[in-house]
Parts: C-alpha cells; structure tokens; sequence
C-alpha cells in the first residue's frame, strides 16, 4: 500500500510557513474551499507526524484547517475543531488501513476520533471531551 497516494509520502516541508514536518506540507491543511485559510496546530502536525512513522504509509489529509462558510458547506458542527485548526481526516482505504492509523493514533496521543466509512477524524481540541471515539453514521 505504500505509495498510493500523491501526498505525506517524506516531501520536506518548505521553508517558509511555522509549520515543520518530515511528512507533510503545510498546504496540506489549508481550508478545501480556497479561502486560503490554514491555521493548523503545530502540534497536531508534529502528532501525525509520529503518525505516519509509526503506520509506514502514506496518509492523505482530507480535511484541516476550515472556514465558516466550508464548515457549514460540509455539514461540520458548529464548534468543530476543524474551525480552530485543531482537527485533521485521514483519508482510509480499507480495515487494514483503519486498524492500522487508529492504533497508531491512540499510541501517538490521540484522545479525540470520529470513524467513517473512508476517513478518520482526529483531533486535539482539549475543550471537547477526551478518550472519545465516534461514528459518523
Ligand atoms: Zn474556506
């Protein structure tokens, strides 16, 4: 499986931007609606980071950084914290492939995650409940 995607496969970071990461550019997070919006965590780059190393494969970023109005757009909850730049989806492609990034997860820290049937939602917004684990249905 390695490979499969176009993205998180080891590009350097680019130099300008505060985001550093071995895996992942900081376009990578920026609102799908091309506002420009990107206020990704430091923080939770550095943790799926560890992510990614730990897992072996590639994980493409779905979702991060969201606007308003694209928030509202993808049916995203109000207080989502896609909105504070706390909140990224990982693009899923089979079991394996969600065992595998949901272990590597929680191991990495991960106290917030939402399943769905191609993504998973992780997040590290503190004000939310912690050691949750949802389904979107
Ligand atoms: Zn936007």
């Amino acid at each position: 499986m390695n490979g499969q995607t176009t993205t998180g496969r080891g590009q350097a970071a680019p130099a300008s931007g505060d985001v550093s990461s071995k895996y992942f550019k900081r376009e990578e997070f920026s609102c799908r609606c091309g506002c420009g919006l990107n206020n990704i965590s430091p923080e939770l780059v550095a943790t799926l980071d560890k992510i990614r190393e730990a897992a072996g494969i590639a994980l493409r970023i779905t979702s991060g950084s969201r606007c308003e109005t694209h928030n509202k757009a993808v049916g995203g909850k109000t207080d989502s914290a896609h909105l504070k730049g706390l909140a990224a989806d990982i693009g899923i492609g089979s079991g394996n492939e969600r065992f595998l990034v949901s272990k590597c997860a929680t191991a990495a820290g991960i106290k917030r995650m939402g399943i769905g049937t191609s993504l998973i939602h992780m997040d590290i917004d503190k004000d939310k409940p912690q050691e949750v684990c949802w389904l979107y249905a």
